[in-house]
């Protein structure tokens, strides 16, 4: 299985692989930089051949990054939206300096002009951004939402508007939040439900586009549009869900990290989330 966890930067983006091997993880998810600003310092080149050093001596080994939280696609302010943009650039570029394969994106909020105008300005704004670069490497995943807010991603549909809109369409996939969708009001709670959610899926998205899972509990219920995480098993989804996941043969391959809390020192609780999700294993 490629199960992992979000690992923290700190102190430098070569510290994951210790930090990985700490909790036995092969699939991790990282930020490339603060995730509360808008931009941050490029990498040394010693910064890069350690990472890539690094990188090889672990592998095969699944690295990939999530962007900064202040990146908004679609936003209606002209200011906001013209910093997303050189912001997004800035990512794809890091991810690119660093040889990872995707890079996990919120899609966007539309701030009150409406969904189907946000989706639309989303698309366009991937258009030109690929435009600008058009010889990066990464693939670009599209994350399923909880819906809170204005925020777009909560519906598979939403995805689906954005993905049949983009003019390098081999250049994105799809992330699977479990929490989020559950959030969103897609069941999977019982094996009956899953079957359903996935299925769903399938019909509207595709499975061949699923690239990432991010497996989270949730502390709010079904369809609540609010976005909590819970430890594996101990929130609103429950077990059964996860058991379901972790014996699905079609997702074997594709990589599972947790962004459940992280506990303390003395209590890691990303190996305790990791231990429960492989004795799922059948
Ligand atoms: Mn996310
Ligand atoms: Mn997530
Ligand atoms: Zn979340």
């Amino acid at each position: 299985m490629n199960l992992g966890a979000h690992i923290s930067i700190a102190g430098g983006v070569s510290n994951i692989f210790e930090r990985a091997k700490k909790i036995s993880a092969n699939s991790i998810q990282i930020f490339t930089k603060n995730s509360n600003q808008w931009f941050s310092k490029s990498y040394s080149s010693e910064e890069l051949e350690k990472f890539h050093r690094l990188q090889n001596e672990y592998s095969p080994f699944s690295v990939f990054a999530h962007d900064a939280y202040l990146i908004n696609l679609c936003s209606p302010k002209t200011e906001v939206e013209k910093k997303s943009i050189s912001a997004f650039k800035d990512e794809i570029l890091r991810c690119d300096q660093l040889h990872l394969p995707y890079l996990v994106m919120h899609p966007g909020s539309h701030l009150g002009q409406g969904e189907e105008w946000g989706l639309g300005k989303i698309a366009e704004n991937f258009n030109l951004i690929l435009k600008e670069i058009p010889k990066c490497k990464v693939i670009i995943l599209l994350e399923t939402t909880a819906g809170q807010g204005t925020n777009l991603g909560y519906k598979f549909e939403h995805l689906k508007y954005i993905l049949d809109r983009v003019e390098r369409r081999e250049k994105f996939g799809v992330c699977l939040d479990t929490c989020h969708i559950f959030n969103a009001g897609y069941n999977i709670s019982t094996a009956n439900a899953y079957e359903k959610t996935i299925d769903e899926f399938d019909r509207i998205i595709g499975l061949e586009n699923l690239k990432v899972f991010h497996l989270n509990d949730s502390k709010h219920p079904l369809g609540s549009r609010k976005d909590r995480h819970q430890h594996i098993g101990e929130g609103e989804i429950g077990i059964e869900a996860f058991r379901c996941l972790m014996n699905d043969k079609r997702f074997s391959e594709i990589p599972m990290v947790l962004e459940t809390p992280k506990g303390d020192d003395e209590k890691n609780m990303d190996i305790e989330n990791l231990r429960v999700l492989r004795d799922l294993k059948q």
